[in-house]
């Protein structure tokens, strides 16, 4: 048995993994400070006695003995790690250097959540690891994307100098369960909206491109990648390589709830990529074959049934 720390454990994608390394027979601590996180998406695991939840900010040192850290603590959605920019880079890049210097410490193997955002709005198509990326370093979303270089950056100086040893994974746009209604990425909303009756909220012409992951995939790609011999650290591409416009999303999504909803279209932020696409073939050749298995329709009827639970679910609270 393992003792794992996974930091932003309450969040989307932190509480598919605590789950899935649960299963797995270890014992996790779900480190998170409720930012964007909820209880709500663990309330299942707390009875298990190789659970534990902390309330704790990774801008602060934190202390514990554990053989693997995930560090997945940081807002993903544009409208929440715009809504204080200097929070968000404090938390990718002191949040990196405390959970490296634990990891240092205890000699624990320390896992980094990074994001196809270091590429920017990439001028190579599908991007490789080995793209360096187009971002603004000064733009609204430089906050995010690059916190998330600068942690990537930290990672391999701790591995080069301090021999702590790391893997980074750059994750793509991922979906699913757990998402909270209010996350203002594209698929949440659409889904809310189209459950609600509201019109779709397009971001431009809705031609820009994205390439969704459901979170189970991702989830199988992360403990892959911890589970390789340490002289593989990455960084890695893991995403679903089948590419979407924000109309076809939209489509999709209307059918598969059969919403009478519309399109609404508003202005495009300011530096939003206009395409994305991994390339997965560094995942699929180190990481025992690994490729995505969930396509977006089928990945969206369980997204929509675990929202469509919630809407009513909160509906009937406000009743009461
Ligand atoms: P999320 O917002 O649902 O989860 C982030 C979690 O981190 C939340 O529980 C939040 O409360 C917690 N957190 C934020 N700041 C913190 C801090 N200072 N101290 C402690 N906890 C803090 O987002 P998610 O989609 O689950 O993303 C998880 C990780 O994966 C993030 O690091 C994100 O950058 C990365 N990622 C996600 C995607 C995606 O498409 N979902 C894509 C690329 C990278
Ligand atoms: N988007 C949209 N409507 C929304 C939310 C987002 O058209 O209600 C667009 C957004 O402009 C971007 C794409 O969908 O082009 C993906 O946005 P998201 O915030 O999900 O992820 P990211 O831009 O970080 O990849």
């Amino acid at each position: 048995m393992k003792r794992i720390l996974v930091t932003g454990g309450a969040g989307f994608i932190g509480s598919h993994l605590c789950e899935r390394l649960l299963k797995e027979g270890n014992e996790v601590i779900c480190l998170d400070n409720y930012f964007t996180g909820s209880k709500k998406n663990i309330v299942q695991l707390l009875e298990n006695p190789f659970f534990e939840l902390v309330r704790h900010d990774v801008t602060m040192p934190y202390f514990i003995e554990v053989d693997e850290i995930y560090n997945l603590a940081c807002p993903a959605s544009p409208v929440h790690y715009q809504y204080n920019p200097i929070k968000t880079i404090k938390t990718s890049v002191m949040g990196a250097i405390n959970m490296l210097g634990l990891a240092k410490r205890v000699k624990a193997k320390i896992l980094q959540a990074s994001t196809s955002e270091i590429y920017g709005d990439p001028e190579m198509h599908p991007q490789p690891e080995r793209y360096w990326g187009n971002v603004n370093p000064i733009g609204p979303r430089s906050c995010y994307d690059e916190g998330k270089r600068c942690a990537e950056t930290l990672f391999m100086d701790y591995h080069m100098q301090n021999d702590v040893k790391i893997k980074v994974v750059r994750i793509f746009n991922t979906y699913g369960p757990n998402m909270n209604p209010d996350d203002g990425r594209v698929v949440s909303n659409f889904i809310v909206q189209a459950l609600k009756g509201e019109d779709l909220t397009i971001f431009g012409n809705g031609n820009q491109t994205r390439s969704f992951q459901y979170v189970d995939d991702l989830v199988e790609g992360m403990i892959r990648m911890m589970g390789t011999s340490n002289d593989f650290i990455g960084p890695v591409n893991l995403g679903n390589q089948n590419e979407f416009t924000m109309l076809e999303l939209a489509e999709n999504t209307i059918d598969l709830t059969g919403s009478s909803s519309g399109l609404i279209f508003k202005e495009l932020p300011k530096d939003d990529p206009k395409q994305r696409k991994p390339d997965t073939s560094l995942a699929k050749s180190r990481l025992d074959g690994w490729e995505p298995e969930i396509e977006l329709r089928e990945g969206l009827i369980k997204t929509i049934a675990y929202f469509d639970k919630i809407l009513k679910s909160d509906k009937q609270e406000k009743v009461l």
